[in-house]
């Protein structure tokens, strides 16, 4: 059979793509090679508790805000389960152990803030109204009929950290406005401003976690498809595409079988789709630019199982530093380590006076894991066991250290490095958000849905913006290449 449209991975890029196409009578097939879909939306389970791997909390699902804008579409409100996180404090940053909240809102954001800081009114205000007016700036976040791309942005080629401190004089403030800067990977002299706008507007707008598993969003977006008729094929890998006349006829998957289409998706990351390619069908340019791109850092997560209404649920995030500064992508320093940490609760249907399980994400660079790059998850062996049980007796130190008492909480714990993302999702070194955005080098290191393959198209993190929304968006972008991006709009904000 001949699909309209053949996507290459069921992360949470594909999925959409593959929502939106069905949804307008393309016929559309999935292809992922994990057996389960949904990528870094995927939950997994111990002992009796489910882990949320790659979405901890959401934003802007708020009536008439952008996520929920989409959600709606997409046929997830009412659906989901949500939890809003605290309205006076959805992120607390810690630095050094002094405390620190954001609020949701604009406004209660700054008069918190301005409670720490009572001298910095007109930073706190130049700054919120700025990375408003970037989103603003956007169609695909406001839905507005005056057609702006998120890549035409005058801010492109800003720092982040470098307008903060712009804006904002006291240095103290300028760290804690970054304090949730793991959520981009973020890097002090490379980060765009437009990443941190994107991420940071929104969750200000509003910050969410789903309960009972991300899984249920997957589950909602794969079962829309396969009502449309689409077909999802799981457990198989995409391994070379065939190309006559700059067009791909078919894709070979890794049982040999060939996959036909007239448009093909790729959910990847665009090196796979080098790998995939015979090299004369692409061009040297090309090849040479998505590989010397530097991916955003992986992370090691630490997830805990508490025993039974042993450890309160928190309905914040806590992100703690034992240094100064918050930009540690790049200032890593595995002789510090875990320079920071961020520590959520998992929210549950079950009960919202204890947490059953939480995770603590930290960051990994791919070095201290080279001894072990050449093996496959679960048969590393017992070295790399001890490695990660070290890593794991580290962490929770340092986390007993702001919650006093944790450790007798804790009934047993698993971890998570970036050996296992790269063998799960295909990204590079286990990076955590794919390709890193640089505003040194903002064109190069921005990827376009469109390739110089005519029918083939990317989607997912690497373009655009990661996370929920940032994925939201790189999938509008991806099929306004196939369909018209006035019309897909307009009925994506009709509904
Ligand atoms: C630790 C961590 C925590 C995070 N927390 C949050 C959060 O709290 N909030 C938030 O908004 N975002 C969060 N994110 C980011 C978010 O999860 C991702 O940006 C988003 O899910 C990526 O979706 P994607 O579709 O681009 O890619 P992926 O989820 O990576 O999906 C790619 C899919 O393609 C498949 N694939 C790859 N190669 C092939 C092949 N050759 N053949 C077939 N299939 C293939 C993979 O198996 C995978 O299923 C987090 C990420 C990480 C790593």
């Amino acid at each position: 059979m001949k699909y309209d449209v053949v996507i290459i991975g069921s992360g949470l890029g594909g999925l959409l793509c593959g929502n939106i196409l069905s949804r307008e009578g393309f016929s559309v097939c999935i292809i992922e090679k994990n057996h389960k879909p949904g990528g870094s939306l995927q939950t997994f389970g111990r002992k009796a508790c489910l882990f949320n791997t790659g979405l901890n909390y959401t934003e802007s699902l708020n009536d008439g805000q952008v996520l929920n804008q989409y959600f709606r579409y997409f046929g997830l409100l009412g659906k989901l389960k949500l939890q809003k996180l605290n309205e006076d404090g959805f992120d607390i940053i810690s630095i050094r152990g002094q405390k620190y909240k954001l609020a949701m809102n604009h406004r209660r954001y700054a008069d918190t803030l301005l409670e720490y800081f009572p001298h910095e009114k007109a930073g706190i205000s130049q700054y919120l109204e700025k990375i408003k007016n970037i989103c603003q700036a956007n169609s695909l976040y406001t839905f507005s009929n005056e057609y702006s791309n998120i890549f035409e942005f005058s801010s492109l080629g800003i720092g982040a950290a470098s307008f903060i401190a712009s804006v904002i004089k006291n240095q103290r403030l300028q760290q804690v406005i970054a304090g949730n800067n793991i959520l981009y990977a973020g890097h002090e002299n490379k980060t765009p401003l437009f990443i941190h706008a994107i991420i940071n507007n929104s969750f200000i707008d509003s910050a969410w976690r789903i309960k009972d598993g991300s899984h249920n969003l997957v589950k909602i977006l794969t079962d829309n498809i396969l009502q449309q008729g689409g077909k999802l094929f799981t457990g198989i890998k995409a391994e070379k595409f065939i190309i006559e006349k700059n067009k791909i006829q078919f894709v070979k998957l890794s049982d040999e079988a060939l996959i036909e289409g007239k448009y093909f998706i790729s959910n990847t990351h665009p090196e796979q789709i080098l790998n995939m390619t015979d090299a004369r069908n692409i061009s040297n340019m090309f090849n040479r630019r998505i590989r010397s791109l530097e991916d955003t850092m992986g992370i090691f997560t630490l997830y805990l199982v508490f025993k039974k209404n042993t450890f309160p649920y928190l309905n914040y995030n806590f992100y703690h530093y034992n240094q100064e500064n918050v930009w540690i992508a790049g200032n890593y320093d595995p002789a510090l380590w875990p320079q920071h940490y961020v520590f959520m609760v998992t929210a549950t249907s079950k009960s919202e006076t204890y947490a059953e399980s939480a995770s603590v994400l930290t960051y990994m660079d791919f070095n201290e894991l080279r001894k072990w790059e050449n093996t496959e998850t679960g048969k590393r062996g017992e070295e790399y066991e001890e490695f990660k049980r070290q890593k794991a007796e580290k962490l929770l130190a340092e986390i007993e250290i702001q919650f006093p008492g944790i450790r007798s909480c804790v009934e047993a714990y698993y971890t998570s490095t970036p050996l296992t993302w790269r063998d799960y999702t295909g990204t590079r070194a286990g990076s955590a958000y794919g390709i890193l955005k640089d505003f040194n080098r903002p064109l190069e290191s921005i990827i376009l849905p469109k390739t110089k393959i005519s029918n083939l198209f990317l989607t997912g993190q690497n373009i655009n913006v990661h996370g929920i929304l940032g994925v939201t968006i790189s999938s509008v972008l991806t099929c306004a290449e196939i369909i018209d991006l006035r019309y897909l709009l307009n009925k994506i904000s009709s509904v």
